[in-house]
């Protein structure tokens, strides 16, 4: 058995970029991809195996759920996604009847795995995945608000003309359209974005945050109207969490977790930061938030909590 071990269920486009970016990384020791499309499947394996003789060896192999036996983690991107201007709250009776039928079939196999999630919308399912596995809320995470808030600060870091690494600002909430930046704690180079801002002077914040917000908010609405799915950003937001589990980092990342008592919301997934390790979440932050903040994150939650119900769970 060749650890460490990834399994991913969905070999659709989200599924095949991250799986190549696992490759790339060096990673995981061993990858095994799973899908009803075995036939694509089996294309897409045989195709990122033909990469092996260019990477660190890795084991790639399609495979059935008896295969994920001994995965440190299952990644599950498998359902429908989002039809242009569908929003992702849309997908989730449909993607949890999916998930009704997957995860005891996970469970049966890996149940020690830390569940990674990705299919929209992913608070939901995020829960979903939590109620029907009936693991502990530490192990099963979403990727969350980890790619919006890294498209936040890249924005923001085109905008200020300072380097991505020194800017510092979380979107927390839903991942998706109630989704907020907090500005409030957002920095650049360790000074406090609204302390920077007065002292640089040169654009109007009034307007230029709202606007760069709403780019991010939008900007997986505008690739989908182009290109039909959003993939790329989101493989390597996974790699990026896989990194901090596998390599046991405790990384601060906004994965959507198991949210109870933060604000007054309670018994909810969605976005807030969160310690990241081997172990799943090791905790979550109490982030200093201000009224309006406090806010958008109550109303984001009732907002998945309102999707959780739809959904009957
Ligand atoms: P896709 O249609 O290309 O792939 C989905 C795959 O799931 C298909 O290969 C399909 O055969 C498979 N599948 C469906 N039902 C299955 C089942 N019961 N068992 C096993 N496999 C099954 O879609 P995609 O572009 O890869 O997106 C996948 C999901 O990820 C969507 O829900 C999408 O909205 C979501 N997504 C999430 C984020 C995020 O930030 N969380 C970003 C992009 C996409």
């Amino acid at each position: 058995m060749l650890k460490p071990k990834v399994s991913i269920i969905g070999s659709g486009s989200v599924g095949i970029r991250y799986a190549y970016s696992l490759m790339m990384a060096h990673l995981a020791r061993s990858i095994v991809v799973l899908d009803i499309d075995k036939k694509r499947t089996e294309g897409e394996v045989m195709d990122l195996a033909s990469c092996m003789p260019f990477v660190s060896p890795v084991d790639i192999a399609i495979g059935d759920y008896p295969d994920l036996k001994h995965s440190d983690i299952v990644v599950i991107t498998a359902g429908a996604k989002q039809k242009p201007g569908q929003s992702r709250l849309e997908l989730a009776k449909q993607n949890v009847e999916i998930y009704k039928d997957i995860i005891p079939k996970v469970m049966a196999h890996a149940s020690d795995a830390i569940f990674l999630i990705v299919t929209n919308p992913v608070d939901v399912l995020s829960y979903a995945a939590y109620k029907i596995s009936q693991k502990p809320w530490q192990e099963v995470m979403g990727s969350g608000t980890v790619l919006d808030s890294a498209r936040l600060k890249l924005l923001l870091s085109k905008h200020c003309n300072i380097d991505a690494r020194n800017v510092h600002a979380y979107v927390l909430g839903e991942h998706g359209d109630s989704e907020f930046p907090v500005w409030s704690s957002a920095m650049i180079g360790g000074i406090l974005f609204k302390d920077y801002c007065p002292m640089c002077n040169k654009c109007n914040i009034k307007t230029s945050l709202p606007d760069m917000f709403s780019e991010v908010r939008n900007f997986a609405y505008e690739i989908i109207k182009r290109k039909g799915e959003t993939s790329y950003g989101i493989g390597l937001a996974l790699n990026r969490i896989t990194s901090a589990i596998l390599k046991d980092e405790n990384s601060v990342l906004p994965v959507s977790s198991f949210v109870d008592n933060y604000y007054g919301v309670d018994d909810v997934y969605m976005s807030v930061p969160a310690i990241v390790n081997k172990k799943g979440v090791r905790e979550l932050l109490k982030l200093k938030l201000e009224p309006e903040e406090i806010d958008n994150l109550k109303k984001s939650a009732k907002l998945i909590k309102e999707a959780i119900r739809s959904t009957g769970l």
